[in-house]
Protein backbone atom coordinates (compact mmCIF):
# COMPACT_ATOMS: atom_id res chain seq x y z
CA UNK A 1 0.00 0.00 0.00
CA UNK A 2 1.42 3.31 -1.13
CA UNK A 3 0.64 6.60 0.59
CA UNK A 4 1.90 8.24 -2.67
CA UNK A 5 -1.19 7.46 -5.00
CA UNK A 6 -1.86 11.21 -4.80
CA UNK A 7 1.29 12.48 -5.76
CA UNK A 8 1.43 9.47 -8.33
CA UNK A 9 -1.16 10.79 -10.18
CA UNK A 10 0.21 14.11 -10.44
CA UNK A 11 3.34 12.50 -11.78
CA UNK A 12 1.59 10.31 -14.37
CA UNK A 13 -0.65 13.35 -15.48
CA UNK A 14 2.13 15.59 -15.70
CA UNK A 15 3.42 13.94 -18.96
CA UNK A 16 0.63 14.28 -20.45
CA UNK A 17 -0.04 16.40 -23.54
CA UNK A 18 -2.89 18.60 -23.07
CA UNK A 19 -4.57 20.37 -25.44
CA UNK A 20 -2.37 23.18 -26.99
CA UNK A 21 -3.85 26.41 -27.24
CA UNK A 22 -2.65 28.51 -29.89
CA UNK A 23 0.30 30.78 -30.05
CA UNK A 24 -1.09 33.96 -31.44
CA UNK A 25 2.68 36.45 -30.82
CA UNK A 26 2.02 39.65 -30.63
CA UNK A 27 0.14 40.05 -34.20
CA UNK A 28 -2.59 42.45 -34.36
CA UNK A 29 -4.53 40.29 -37.22
CA UNK A 30 -5.66 37.10 -35.50
CA UNK A 31 -6.88 34.55 -37.96
CA UNK A 32 -5.69 31.85 -35.84
CA UNK A 33 -8.87 30.21 -34.09
CA UNK A 34 -11.78 30.66 -36.44
CA UNK A 35 -13.70 33.24 -34.61
CA UNK A 36 -16.26 34.75 -36.12
CA UNK A 37 -15.04 38.56 -37.06
CA UNK A 38 -17.82 39.60 -39.21
CA UNK A 39 -20.04 40.49 -36.51
CA UNK A 40 -19.33 43.50 -35.67
CA UNK A 41 -17.55 43.97 -31.61
CA UNK A 42 -20.49 46.23 -31.58
CA UNK A 43 -22.74 43.00 -31.66
CA UNK A 44 -21.53 41.57 -28.43
CA UNK A 45 -21.35 45.20 -26.62
CA UNK A 46 -24.81 45.42 -27.18
CA UNK A 47 -26.02 41.50 -26.23
CA UNK A 48 -23.58 41.64 -22.68
CA UNK A 49 -25.54 45.40 -22.39
CA UNK A 50 -28.78 43.61 -22.33
CA UNK A 51 -27.36 40.82 -20.41
CA UNK A 52 -25.94 43.07 -17.69
CA UNK A 53 -29.36 44.96 -17.29
CA UNK A 54 -31.46 41.36 -17.30
CA UNK A 55 -28.81 40.23 -14.34
CA UNK A 56 -28.75 40.03 -10.71
CA UNK A 57 -25.08 38.45 -10.11
CA UNK A 58 -25.91 37.91 -6.46
CA UNK A 59 -28.00 35.32 -7.48
CA UNK A 60 -27.64 31.82 -8.67
CA UNK A 61 -29.18 31.78 -12.35
CA UNK A 62 -31.95 29.41 -11.81
CA UNK A 63 -34.82 28.98 -14.26
CA UNK A 64 -31.76 30.68 -17.24
CA UNK A 65 -30.93 27.80 -18.33
CA UNK A 66 -34.40 26.57 -18.88
CA UNK A 67 -34.97 29.97 -20.49
CA UNK A 68 -31.76 29.84 -22.99
CA UNK A 69 -33.20 26.14 -24.09
CA UNK A 70 -36.57 27.94 -25.09
CA UNK A 71 -34.47 30.55 -26.97
CA UNK A 72 -32.75 27.53 -28.66
CA UNK A 73 -35.61 25.58 -29.32
CA UNK A 74 -37.16 27.77 -31.16
CA UNK A 75 -33.91 28.79 -33.15
CA UNK A 76 -33.31 25.40 -34.18
CA UNK A 77 -36.78 24.11 -34.37
CA UNK A 78 -37.03 21.32 -32.20
CA UNK A 79 -38.47 20.46 -28.59
CA UNK A 80 -37.18 22.08 -25.61
CA UNK A 81 -36.72 18.55 -24.00
CA UNK A 82 -34.26 18.22 -27.00
CA UNK A 83 -31.63 20.43 -25.70
CA UNK A 84 -28.74 20.49 -23.58
CA UNK A 85 -27.09 23.33 -22.79
CA UNK A 86 -23.21 23.47 -21.36
CA UNK A 87 -20.25 25.39 -20.55
CA UNK A 88 -19.15 26.15 -24.41
CA UNK A 89 -19.44 22.97 -26.26
CA UNK A 90 -16.38 21.70 -25.05
CA UNK A 91 -17.89 20.99 -21.75
CA UNK A 92 -20.33 18.97 -23.41
CA UNK A 93 -18.43 17.03 -25.64
CA UNK A 94 -16.78 16.15 -22.13
CA UNK A 95 -19.31 15.42 -20.00
CA UNK A 96 -20.17 13.30 -22.98
CA UNK A 97 -17.23 11.43 -22.80
CA UNK A 98 -16.36 11.10 -18.81
CA UNK A 99 -19.49 9.40 -18.51
CA UNK A 100 -20.68 7.43 -21.31
CA UNK A 101 -17.20 6.44 -22.47
CA UNK A 102 -14.28 4.46 -21.18
CA UNK A 103 -11.04 2.73 -22.31
CA UNK A 104 -13.02 -0.11 -24.32
CA UNK A 105 -15.25 2.39 -25.99
CA UNK A 106 -13.68 2.49 -29.59
CA UNK A 107 -14.25 6.12 -30.94
CA UNK A 108 -14.53 6.82 -34.95
CA UNK A 109 -12.94 9.73 -35.71
CA UNK A 110 -11.25 11.70 -39.03
CA UNK A 111 -7.71 12.39 -39.07
CA UNK A 112 -7.21 15.26 -38.14
CA UNK A 113 -10.50 16.03 -36.19
CA UNK A 114 -11.49 18.63 -33.48
CA UNK A 115 -8.00 18.87 -31.33
CA UNK A 116 -9.92 19.12 -28.04
CA UNK A 117 -11.93 16.03 -28.00
CA UNK A 118 -9.02 14.03 -29.12
CA UNK A 119 -7.00 15.55 -26.07
CA UNK A 120 -9.94 14.77 -23.74
CA UNK A 121 -9.52 11.07 -25.71
CA UNK A 122 -6.28 11.09 -24.53
CA UNK A 123 -7.10 11.99 -20.70
CA UNK A 124 -9.50 9.51 -20.24
CA UNK A 125 -7.50 6.51 -22.16
CA UNK A 126 -10.10 6.39 -24.87
CA UNK A 127 -8.75 4.75 -28.08
CA UNK A 128 -9.36 5.93 -31.23
CA UNK A 129 -9.98 4.55 -34.74
CA UNK A 130 -8.71 6.97 -37.34
CA UNK A 131 -9.92 7.39 -41.13
CA UNK A 132 -7.16 10.33 -42.46
CA UNK A 133 -8.32 12.69 -45.16
CA UNK A 134 -6.95 12.24 -48.37
CA UNK A 135 -4.35 14.22 -50.23
CA UNK A 136 -7.73 16.25 -51.85
CA UNK A 137 -8.82 16.97 -48.37
CA UNK A 138 -11.71 14.13 -48.50
CA UNK A 139 -12.72 12.08 -46.29
CA UNK A 140 -13.69 8.21 -47.69
CA UNK A 141 -17.12 7.02 -46.51
CA UNK A 142 -16.37 3.63 -47.53
CA UNK A 143 -13.33 3.46 -45.33
CA UNK A 144 -15.43 5.03 -42.42
CA UNK A 145 -18.02 2.55 -42.90
CA UNK A 146 -15.46 -0.52 -43.01
CA UNK A 147 -13.99 0.88 -39.55
CA UNK A 148 -17.51 1.72 -37.77
CA UNK A 149 -17.64 -1.95 -37.55
CA UNK A 150 -15.38 -2.10 -34.87
CA UNK A 151 -16.17 1.30 -33.10
CA UNK A 152 -18.75 1.97 -30.31
CA UNK A 153 -19.10 5.69 -31.55
CA UNK A 154 -18.61 7.83 -33.65
CA UNK A 155 -17.46 11.67 -33.39
CA UNK A 156 -17.24 13.97 -36.68
CA UNK A 157 -17.10 17.59 -36.86
CA UNK A 158 -19.17 18.83 -39.59
CA UNK A 159 -17.90 20.51 -40.92
CA UNK A 160 -14.67 19.40 -40.30
CA UNK A 161 -11.90 21.25 -38.40
CA UNK A 162 -9.38 21.60 -39.64
CA UNK A 163 -9.78 20.92 -43.39
CA UNK A 164 -13.56 22.95 -43.83
CA UNK A 165 -14.92 19.62 -45.40
CA UNK A 166 -18.51 18.24 -45.03
CA UNK A 167 -19.79 15.46 -46.10
CA UNK A 168 -22.80 15.13 -49.04
CA UNK A 169 -25.80 15.19 -46.53
CA UNK A 170 -27.26 11.78 -48.04
CA UNK A 171 -23.99 9.85 -46.97
CA UNK A 172 -23.79 11.13 -43.43
CA UNK A 173 -27.73 10.31 -43.13
CA UNK A 174 -26.18 6.76 -44.08
CA UNK A 175 -23.65 6.47 -41.76
CA UNK A 176 -25.76 7.40 -39.06
CA UNK A 177 -28.78 4.82 -39.52
CA UNK A 178 -26.60 2.48 -40.07
CA UNK A 179 -24.62 2.35 -37.04
CA UNK A 180 -25.19 0.39 -33.84
CA UNK A 181 -24.40 3.37 -31.03
CA UNK A 182 -23.98 6.72 -30.61
CA UNK A 183 -23.15 9.02 -33.59
CA UNK A 184 -21.73 13.19 -32.13
CA UNK A 185 -21.90 15.46 -35.15
CA UNK A 186 -20.17 18.81 -33.92
CA UNK A 187 -21.57 21.65 -35.78
CA UNK A 188 -19.40 24.29 -34.41
CA UNK A 189 -19.21 25.57 -38.19
CA UNK A 190 -22.79 24.21 -39.54
CA UNK A 191 -23.93 27.60 -40.22
CA UNK A 192 -21.22 28.05 -42.78
CA UNK A 193 -21.55 24.51 -44.38
CA UNK A 194 -24.30 23.45 -46.77
CA UNK A 195 -26.68 21.87 -44.21
CA UNK A 196 -27.24 21.34 -40.37
CA UNK A 197 -28.67 17.60 -39.44
CA UNK A 198 -29.98 19.25 -35.60
CA UNK A 199 -33.25 18.16 -37.04
CA UNK A 200 -32.61 14.64 -37.50
CA UNK A 201 -32.59 14.24 -34.32
CA UNK A 202 -36.70 13.94 -34.12
CA UNK A 203 -36.10 10.46 -35.94
CA UNK A 204 -32.40 9.46 -35.29
CA UNK A 205 -31.89 8.23 -32.11
CA UNK A 206 -27.80 7.55 -32.07
CA UNK A 207 -27.52 11.39 -32.74
CA UNK A 208 -26.32 13.88 -30.82
CA UNK A 209 -26.00 16.85 -32.68
CA UNK A 210 -23.62 19.34 -30.84
CA UNK A 211 -23.39 23.37 -31.22
CA UNK A 212 -21.88 26.43 -29.81
CA UNK A 213 -22.53 30.74 -29.58
CA UNK A 214 -18.73 30.37 -30.37
CA UNK A 215 -17.98 30.42 -34.07
CA UNK A 216 -21.88 31.30 -35.70
CA UNK A 217 -22.56 33.95 -33.13
CA UNK A 218 -18.99 35.22 -32.63
CA UNK A 219 -19.75 35.05 -28.72
CA UNK A 220 -16.40 32.85 -27.93
CA UNK A 221 -15.32 34.53 -25.07
CA UNK A 222 -18.84 33.58 -23.16
CA UNK A 223 -18.36 29.95 -23.35
CA UNK A 224 -21.72 28.36 -23.91
CA UNK A 225 -22.95 25.65 -26.25
CA UNK A 226 -25.75 23.12 -26.57
CA UNK A 227 -26.53 19.69 -27.56
CA UNK A 228 -29.40 18.11 -29.56
CA UNK A 229 -30.79 14.76 -29.21
CA UNK A 230 -33.83 12.51 -28.02
CA UNK A 231 -35.22 13.47 -24.89
CA UNK A 232 -34.52 10.45 -23.34
CA UNK A 233 -31.01 11.12 -23.29
CA UNK A 234 -31.20 15.03 -22.83
CA UNK A 235 -33.47 14.54 -19.81
CA UNK A 236 -30.61 12.41 -18.37
CA UNK A 237 -27.87 15.03 -19.36
CA UNK A 238 -29.79 18.22 -17.81
CA UNK A 239 -31.11 15.98 -14.62
CA UNK A 240 -27.98 13.72 -13.99
CA UNK A 241 -24.95 14.91 -15.83
CA UNK A 242 -24.68 18.36 -16.62
CA UNK A 243 -23.60 20.61 -13.28
CA UNK A 244 -26.95 22.23 -11.99
CA UNK A 245 -25.79 25.84 -13.28
CA UNK A 246 -23.19 25.01 -16.53
CA UNK A 247 -24.06 28.83 -18.01
CA UNK A 248 -23.30 31.93 -16.31
CA UNK A 249 -25.79 34.88 -16.06
CA UNK A 250 -24.07 36.89 -18.33
CA UNK A 251 -23.55 34.01 -21.06
CA UNK A 252 -27.28 33.18 -20.69
CA UNK A 253 -28.89 36.41 -21.21
CA UNK A 254 -26.07 37.47 -23.91
CA UNK A 255 -27.26 34.56 -26.08
CA UNK A 256 -31.23 34.64 -25.25
CA UNK A 257 -30.43 38.33 -27.05
CA UNK A 258 -28.42 37.01 -29.82
CA UNK A 259 -31.22 34.32 -30.53
CA UNK A 260 -33.51 36.94 -31.05
CA UNK A 261 -30.75 38.80 -34.11
CA UNK A 262 -30.51 35.59 -35.73
CA UNK A 263 -30.91 37.38 -39.07
CA UNK A 264 -27.74 39.32 -38.27
CA UNK A 265 -26.10 36.16 -37.62
CA UNK A 266 -27.22 34.64 -40.86
CA UNK A 267 -26.19 38.03 -42.49
CA UNK A 268 -23.13 37.76 -41.34
CA UNK A 269 -22.77 33.77 -42.32
CA UNK A 270 -23.37 35.12 -45.79
CA UNK A 271 -20.66 37.61 -45.96
CA UNK A 272 -18.03 34.75 -44.28
CA UNK A 273 -18.90 32.57 -47.09
CA UNK A 274 -18.75 35.40 -50.21
CA UNK A 275 -15.19 36.33 -49.25
CA UNK A 276 -14.46 32.49 -48.49
CA UNK A 277 -14.84 32.08 -52.33
CA UNK A 278 -12.88 35.38 -52.99
CA UNK A 279 -9.82 34.38 -50.45
CA UNK A 280 -10.20 30.78 -52.10
CA UNK A 281 -9.53 32.09 -55.35
CA UNK A 282 -6.98 34.28 -54.82
CA UNK A 283 -4.62 32.33 -53.24
CA UNK A 284 -5.72 29.14 -55.87
CA UNK A 285 -3.69 31.83 -58.18
CA UNK A 286 -0.38 30.63 -56.64
CA UNK A 287 1.20 28.11 -57.45
CA UNK A 288 2.56 27.30 -54.41
CA UNK A 289 0.15 26.31 -52.78
CA UNK A 290 -2.18 23.64 -52.98
CA UNK A 291 -6.02 25.35 -51.51
CA UNK A 292 -8.96 22.94 -50.63
CA UNK A 293 -12.24 23.49 -50.63
CA UNK A 294 -14.30 24.60 -47.39
CA UNK A 295 -17.91 24.88 -46.22
CA UNK A 296 -16.35 26.38 -42.82
CA UNK A 297 -14.92 29.85 -41.74
CA UNK A 298 -11.85 29.10 -42.46
CA UNK A 299 -9.53 27.57 -45.21
CA UNK A 300 -6.78 25.01 -45.28
CA UNK A 301 -4.00 25.16 -48.13
CA UNK A 302 -0.57 23.53 -48.56
CA UNK A 303 2.20 25.43 -48.89
CA UNK A 304 4.69 22.90 -49.13
CA UNK A 305 8.33 23.00 -47.64
CA UNK A 306 7.48 27.04 -47.53
CA UNK A 307 4.60 26.80 -44.98
CA UNK A 308 6.78 27.70 -41.56
CA UNK A 309 8.65 30.49 -43.40
CA UNK A 310 5.45 32.11 -44.41
CA UNK A 311 3.68 31.61 -41.43
CA UNK A 312 6.82 33.45 -39.58
CA UNK A 313 7.06 36.16 -42.46
CA UNK A 314 3.35 36.68 -41.50
CA UNK A 315 3.55 37.11 -37.99
CA UNK A 316 6.15 39.48 -38.48
CA UNK A 317 3.76 41.63 -39.99
CA UNK A 318 1.59 41.05 -37.23
CA UNK A 319 -0.95 38.53 -39.01
CA UNK A 320 -1.72 34.89 -37.47
CA UNK A 321 -2.76 32.40 -39.15
CA UNK A 322 -2.61 28.55 -37.68
CA UNK A 323 0.13 26.62 -38.47
CA UNK A 324 -0.74 22.68 -39.15
CA UNK A 325 1.73 21.01 -40.73
CA UNK A 326 1.17 17.53 -41.72
CA UNK A 327 -2.71 16.29 -42.98
CA UNK A 328 -2.48 13.31 -44.55
CA UNK A 329 -0.40 13.02 -47.20
CA UNK A 330 0.05 16.90 -46.87
CA UNK A 331 3.11 18.16 -45.48
CA UNK A 332 2.87 22.30 -44.63
CA UNK A 333 -0.33 23.06 -44.15
CA UNK A 334 -1.64 26.33 -43.00
CA UNK A 335 -5.30 27.19 -41.64
CA UNK A 336 -6.53 31.05 -41.70
CA UNK A 337 -9.80 32.43 -40.33
CA UNK A 338 -12.02 33.84 -43.15
CA UNK A 339 -12.42 37.34 -41.27
CA UNK A 340 -13.80 41.18 -42.78
CA UNK A 341 -13.35 42.14 -46.13
CA UNK A 342 -10.46 44.39 -44.86
CA UNK A 343 -8.60 41.92 -42.70
CA UNK A 344 -8.93 39.25 -45.51
CA UNK A 345 -7.55 41.84 -47.85
CA UNK A 346 -4.54 42.79 -45.64
CA UNK A 347 -3.93 38.79 -45.30
CA UNK A 348 -4.14 38.36 -49.29
CA UNK A 349 -1.55 41.58 -49.76
CA UNK A 350 0.87 40.23 -46.90
CA UNK A 351 0.82 36.62 -49.24
CA UNK A 352 1.25 38.48 -51.79
CA UNK A 353 4.19 40.40 -50.99
CA UNK A 354 6.10 37.43 -50.16
CA UNK A 355 5.48 35.15 -53.42
CA UNK A 356 6.97 38.30 -55.10
C1 LIG B 1 -14.31 25.93 -31.97
C2 LIG B 1 -14.89 24.57 -31.95
C3 LIG B 1 -15.82 24.24 -30.98
C4 LIG B 1 -16.27 25.26 -30.00
O1 LIG B 1 -16.11 24.90 -28.70
P1 LIG B 1 -16.73 25.87 -27.59
O2 LIG B 1 -16.32 25.19 -26.34
O3 LIG B 1 -18.21 25.87 -27.80
O4 LIG B 1 -16.13 27.23 -27.76
C5 LIG B 1 -16.39 22.97 -31.01
N1 LIG B 1 -16.05 22.09 -31.97
C6 LIG B 1 -15.17 22.39 -32.94
C7 LIG B 1 -14.87 21.40 -34.01
C8 LIG B 1 -14.55 23.64 -32.95
O5 LIG B 1 -13.64 23.92 -33.90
Amino acid sequence: MSDDWFEDSVRRYSKMAGYVKPDSGDGDLRLDSNENLVIPRRFSMEMLSAARRATDARRYPLGGTERLTASLSRYLRVRPGMIGVGNGSDQILDLILSNFASRKTRVLVSEPTFGFFEARCRLYGIPLLRVPFSAGMELDMTRLTDLSGRARMIYLDSPNNPTGFQFPKRDLRHLIEEFDGPVIIDEAYGIFGDYSVASWTRRLENLIVVGTFSKSFGLAGLRAGYCVAREEFIDVFNRVIQHPYPVNSIAIEACIAALEKADQIQTAADTVRAERSRMIETLRGYDTFEVFDSKANFILFDAGGAYRRIHTALLEQGISVRLIGRVGPREGCLRVTVGTQEMNSRFLLAVRDLLQ
